[in-house]
């Protein structure tokens, strides 16, 4: 039985001392619940406060570099994130994908990286309008979850999360439905399927992620290969994330 898994992604949303107070409010709201798991990813600024300000909560970095050091202008690495006893990373969001140059190359890096350092990776992956209208989500998000995972071990991999986000439903109030949603969480799972057998498919927990509120995530949690979502917008307002944490816990 997979654990859900619910991850706030703030973007550059946040300062030290709004992500602190956020925290606050919501973490001891999540004492005893034991049936999911929470999150948010921060700014790096906001990391090492974070991480001292959660007891329940998991608090994610929404970003790396796959480097240990070097001539990376404006990067931060895996080690230096591990200094301040962080444990989980988005990498491979559509936005640094599209924005910031990020590619299936760079994330498989960046995934390889956070394992080998013992953190978790949360890997995204999702299609544009333009690949979703040509009917050619299936084999996008194949792609680049072959290309993510490329020589990570199946026993990462079972520990692994990945969000299927589809680009036309971030932050557009456009979700996926319910049905397209589950059938491409299903797609990847199948992939994982085919690169490491049924028992790390099983394993691994998949999130849908694109416009999801207090009010359709029971929907999506119903799917059978749906175990979390990754949430943008409603993320952002502690009475929303409460709000979140009721329908699923
Ligand atoms: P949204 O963002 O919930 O605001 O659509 C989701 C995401 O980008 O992870």
């Amino acid at each position: 039985m997979r654990k859900p898994i619910i991850v706030g992604n703030w973007k550059m949303n946040k300062t030290i001392a709004e992500a602190v107070d956020f925290i606050s409010a919501v973490d001891p709201y999540l004492d005893g619940v034991d049936t999911a798991d929470f999150g948010v990813a921060t700014s790096y600024l906001a990391l090492e406060n974070s991480i001292k300000n959660a007891k329940n909560l998991i608090i994610a970095a929404e970003n790396c570099h796959f480097a240990d050091n070097g001539a990376y202008t404006g990067e931060v690495s895996v080690p230096m994130l591990e200094e301040i006893g962080l444990k989980w990373c988005i990498v491979g969001h559509s936005e640094r994908r599209e924005m910031f140059g990020d590619t299936d190359e760079t994330v498989n890096k960046k995934v390889k990286k956070l394992i080998e350092a013992g953190m978790t990776p949360i890997m995204c992956c999702g299609e544009s309008l333009e690949t979703f209208d040509a009917g050619k989500t299936e084999e996008w998000v194949r792609g680049q979850i072959a290309a993510g995972l490329d020589g990570v071990s199946g026993k990462d991999v079972a520990k692994m999360v990945i969000a299927y986000e589809p680009i036309w439903a971030i932050g557009t109030g456009k979700s996926a439905t319910k049905e397209i949603a589950q059938d491409t969480c299903a797609i990847v799972r199948d992939q994982v399927k085919k690169m490491y057998g049924e028992e790390v498919a099983e394993s691994v927990r998949i999130q849908y992620g694109g416009s999801v509120k207090p009010d359709n995530i029971a929907t999506y949690m119903a799917e059978k290969d749906i175990d979390g979502a990754l949430i943008g917008g409603a993320s952002l307002k502690v009475d929303s994330f409460k709000a979140i944490i009721d329908a699923v816990k």
